[in-house]
């Protein structure tokens, strides 16, 4: 077997009454799903999609995003994945850049698609009606029926990707600059969902509820892919509503996981204290794409009476590392590589390995990471060593026992007076103070030290903090040169849709007078 995909038919022909997606109302089985899947990447042969053509996909959660998905490679098509909260400036680096030739999309998304005139881009499929320049999702799909009736039925046995066949184009998050075309093989997403679901003990007994948006590598390669691999379910929701969530876990009881962003945990806890009751426990919680902090991790601890598993991951490489399943899931830390996969710590400068306990950049090796940045050469070799060691660009260390714990981006890293300043540290000990809710720390440019520290914060009330007291609180926790020079006042912090703070836009709005 070779990709999700031949996984989610196989299932669909052993179980075809399974119930693969609750959806709203609608319940769609492996056999639904199987049969759609093929009837969609019969539509796209006939539109006369070739093998590596780039497919993307731009509208929101349903099982239409799945169904295209999976698709899009029964087609041996690529699919590229656009944020839904795009739009034409970003549409049109990620569809020029994809050279894009189809595009599935919603009416909304038509408006902001159409006027750019991509040139690549011959077929708009809408999934909710049509628009001129476009096509609905219900004629591109008679077509496909068309074209099996005019071979007798068309049961052909489907021609399933290969291990080394493009898969997926995924953009990163653009946390740190403009988001790059990370190119995914179909060995790499398959790999890293055998070894996430093995560590998670994920069984087709499972049924996850997901509200993470499926165009980004947590809710679709972990949550879709696992659940299609297992054969299990999933509780399919548009997006996250911490009211909804809570309703879900108390009243179905089918369901066994959760997986978020930090932000959806601390919005969750909220919730469970705003409505008194006593939550729900689940066989696993998870969390990841952002750090999540102790006071989170220890304030689930007490009110779910269960820790979250922390993991790590990013667009390129998939799942990286996971805190145990059965062993101590310590706060603050997201575990060790996951089995088959290496990982190790190295002098930023020297790219030396370093021992446990000492900071440098994460890389990471093993099957499944990416290949290549879609058409950039020159940033795939700077990710690159001769030896095949991916350079995450993100900052961290292990104990002695093995926890990796992340301590920033290397990007972030901020210099002041010759000392290397990691902002998470410092972050860390804001978000203790009663009165900060959030705080992000940033270097800006500074005559004398280079850069200084500057911490933005999110008062937890209408009590606003005093600045100095808020120094001397950091000073009383860490060394004097780690304390911020400059407190900030802000109602909220720019974040994106994965929940992550954007510390390029934070520092551009601090240097615009
Ligand atoms: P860009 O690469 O465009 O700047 P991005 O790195 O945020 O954006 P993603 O690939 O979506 O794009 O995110 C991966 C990054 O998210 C990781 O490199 C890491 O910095 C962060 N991350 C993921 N999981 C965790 C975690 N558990 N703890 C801390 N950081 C995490
Ligand atoms: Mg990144």
């Amino acid at each position: 077997m070779n990709s999700i995909v031949e996984a989610t038919l196989r299932h669909a022909q052993e179980q075809p009454e399974r119930v693969a997606i609750f959806f709203d109302q609608q319940r769609i089985t492996y056999g639904d799903l199987a049969s759609q899947i093929e009837r969609f990447a019969r539509a796209l042969r006939g539109r006369g999609l070739q093998p590596g053509d780039r497919v993307a996909l731009f509208f929101g959660n349903s099982p239409e995003f799945i169904i295209a998905y999976l698709g899009v490679q029964l087609a041996h098509g690529v699919v590229v994945l656009v944020n839904t909260q795009y739009r034409k400036v970003e549409l049109s680096h990620i569809l020029n850049d994809a050279a894009v030739r189809l595009c599935v999309t919603s009416e909304v998304g038509a408006q902001e698609i159409l006027p750019l005139q991509i040139e690549s881009l011959h077929t708009l499929i809408l999934i909710d009606g049509s628009t001129s320049g476009s096509i609905s999702l219900a004629d591109f799909l008679n077509g496909a029926d068309s074209i099996s009736q005019q071979r007798q039925g068309g049961t052909d046995a489907p021609v399933f990707p290969e291990a080394n066949d493009p898969a997926v184009i995924g953009y990163t998050s653009g946390t740190t600059g403009r988001s790059k075309g990370a190119l995914l093989r179909q060995r790499n997403l398959l790999t890293n969902s055998i070894a996430v679901t093995s560590a998670w003990h994920w069984t087709e007994n499972d049924c996850l509820l997901l509200t993470l948006p499926l165009f980004h590598t947590h809710g679709l390669m972990v949550g879709v892919h696992g659940t299609l691999l297992t054969g299990a379910s999933m509780v399919l929701r548009q997006k996250f509503d911490a009211a909804d969530v809570l309703s879900n876990l108390q009243n179905n009881h089918a369901i066994t996981m959760f997986f978020g962003v930090p932000t959806m945990y601390s919005r969750l806890l909220a919730e469970v204290e705003r409505q008194g009751i006593k939550p729900r426990q689940l066989r696993l919680f998870v969390s990841g794409s952002a750090p999540l902090s102790p006071q989170v991790f220890n304030a689930f601890e007490q009110t779910f009476g269960q820790r979250i598993l922390e993991r790590y991951g990013m667009t390129e490489t998939i799942m990286n590392m996971t805190n145990p399943y059965d062993g101590e899931r310590r706060a603050g830390t997201v575990g060790a590589p996951f089995p088959g996969q290496e990982a190790r710590v190295v002098d930023v400068q020297t790219r030396r390995p370093l021992p446990a306990t000492e900071i440098g950049e994460i890389e990471v090796r093993g099957p499944h990471v990416f290949t290549e940045y879609w058409q950039r050469p020159d940033a795939t070799a700077e990710v690159f060593d001769a030896d095949g060691w991916f350079k995450t660009g993100d900052l961290g260390w292990y104990s002695q026992d093995g926890y990796y714990t992340i301590t920033g981006r290397a990007r972030e890293l901020i210099i002041s007076g010759g000392y290397n300043i990691y902002p998470r540290e410092i972050e860390d000990v804001l978000e203790s103070h009663p009165d900060i809710a959030e705080a992000a720390v940033i270097g800006l440019p500074d005559a004398d030290m280079g850069e200084q520290v500057v911490a933005v914060i999110v008062p937890r009330t209408d009590h606003h903090p005093q600045a100095p007291d808020i120094i001397s609180f950091c000073r009383q926790q860490l060394a004097s040169y780690k304390k911020p020079r400059q407190i900030i006042i802000v109602d909220s912090l720019p974040r994106n849709a994965l929940g992550k703070v954007q510390k390029h836009v934070l520092a551009a709005q601090l240097q615009t007078p």
